[in-house]
Formats: structure tokens, sequence, C-alpha cells
């Protein structure tokens, strides 16, 4: 897979994509992660890439030029499934998009800032994410977070890819709980089942506590599970 990144700070996707996980998953080659700072694509000399907004008002617009040039000189080299543009009004984002995200081949994710962008921009976009009902100061975090949950099920990038079937949401229910050692931590015991060995019974104990955990504090995905067993 190959994610292209267009932002005006690329700056801040330095610590992210080369700590851990991200970091491991690029070098071994499972995922090329390119980002690409849209001042290159400035035509003045102080490398503008906003300007005030047409009929007034507080805040600056992404300019629709450097966009265009640094996206269409992309599209002219990679044949992209998907141009997202994380934007707080796009669809929600949920597991269910990044497990289909995370079987495309080409994604170019465009960050927006200040304001927000030039409307004509979102012509090159197919598709609006959001990351949640709050405005952030730019697409930028939005985008290394969806960059994280599709990258984390690339086949590989995982040491343990069974892991990946028992988190939060993977079939409408929040994980189970988790322990390691010490077994007496201060007197807070580990569940004996866990030590027991009998993997049956850590299954059956696993699904209780996850339907336990979905129904006290998600009641939305509970009902959702229910129906699903019940299809
Ligand atoms: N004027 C916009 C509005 O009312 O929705 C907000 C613009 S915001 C300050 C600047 C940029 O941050 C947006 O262009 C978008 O790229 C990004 N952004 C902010 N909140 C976001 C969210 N919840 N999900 C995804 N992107 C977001």
């Amino acid at each position: 897979m190959r994610i292209d990144i267009v932002t005006g700070f690329p700056g801040m996707f330095t610590g992210p994509l080369q700590e851990s996980i991200l970091k491991r998953a690029q070098q071994k080659g499972l995922v090329e992660i390119v980002v690409h700072d849209l001042r290159d694509h400035a035509t003045d000399k102080h490398r503008t890439i906003d300007d005030t907004p047409y009929g007034g008002g507080a805040g600056m617009v992404l300019k629709p030029e450097p966009v265009f040039s640094c996206v269409e000189a992309l599209q002219q080299e990679h044949a992209y499934d998907e141009i997202i543009y994380l934007s707080a009004d796009g669809e929600k984002l949920d597991q269910r998009t990044a497990n289909a995200l995370s079987l495309k081949k080409n994604l170019l994710f465009l960050c927006g800032h200040y304001k927000g962008i030039d409307e004509r921009i979102k012509i090159l976009v197919n598709r609006e994410i959001s990351i949640g009902d709050y405005v952030l100061t730019g697409g930028e975090l939005p985008a290394m977070v969806l960059t994280d949950v599709i990258v984390r099920l690339i086949p590989g990038v995982l040491n343990d890819g069974e892991s990946l079937l028992t988190d939060s949401f993977q079939d409408d229910l929040l994980g189970a709980p988790q322990y390691t050692r010490p077994a007496d931590f201060r007197g807070m015991k580990v569940p004996e089942v866990l030590i027991s060995g009998d993997h049956k019974q850590i299954a059956a104990w696993r699904m209780e506590q996850q339907e336990k955990k979905t129904s006290e504090q998600r009641q939305d995905l509970f009902e959702k599970h229910i129906r699903g067993e019940q299809q």
C-alpha cells in the first residue's frame, strides 16, 4: 500500500510516522507513506498557500492553485483508489471504514487547515472523512489517525495478527479486559480463569466480559451486536 499525504505542515508528521508500529511497517516495506509539502507548489516567493475568504469573515482559506498542482502531479504517477479530504463535515470514521480502506492500494489524504479549503478543491476529492464531531486546527492529526487505523490492519504489520480480531469494534463489541504479570499486584488478582490454561473457558470468559462491558458502556453497539447474532 502507498499513502500520500498532502499538507501545508509536513513537519507535524515527523514524530508519528517515525516511531513504533508505523515506523516498522514502513521499514518492512508493507506500506510507503509519503508526505508532500503544499508550499512546494506555491507560485510566489513567500510560498503562500492561503488567502483571505471572499465575502469577508475571520480565518484564512487554503488556496486552490497549490492543491491542484500537487494532487494533479501525484495523479500523473499513481492511480488512486480514493482521494480523501479530512473534514469535520465528512462521514464519521469507524472500524468498518478502516477495514475497507486497508484493502486499497493507493490512497491520498488531503489535510485542510485554517478556516478550511477553497470549495473548488473538492472536485479533486471523492470522499470526505471526519474523525469525530469536533473541530481541530487542521487535517494533519485526523490524517495521522486515519493512517494509523489503516496501517495496523495491513497483514504483517502487527506481530500477532490475531490480536486484530479481538480488538474493540471488530465484532461490534468492546475488547475484553487484559492482564499481564504479576498475577497478584497489591492484592488485585488476575481472574483465575486466565491462569487456568483452559482455552475454551478463557474464550467463554472473554466473550462474557466483552458483552458485559459493551452493554454497560455502549448500548448502541450492544444492540447492533444482538441484531447481528439474530440474523
Ligand atoms: N470551517 C471548518 C468547519 O466549520 O467545519 C473547520 C475548519 S478546521 C479549523 C481546519 C481543517 O481541519 C479542516 O479543513 C479539516 O481538514 C480539518 N479538521 C478539523 N476538524 C476535523 C475533524 N473532526 N475531522 C477531520 N478533519 C478535521
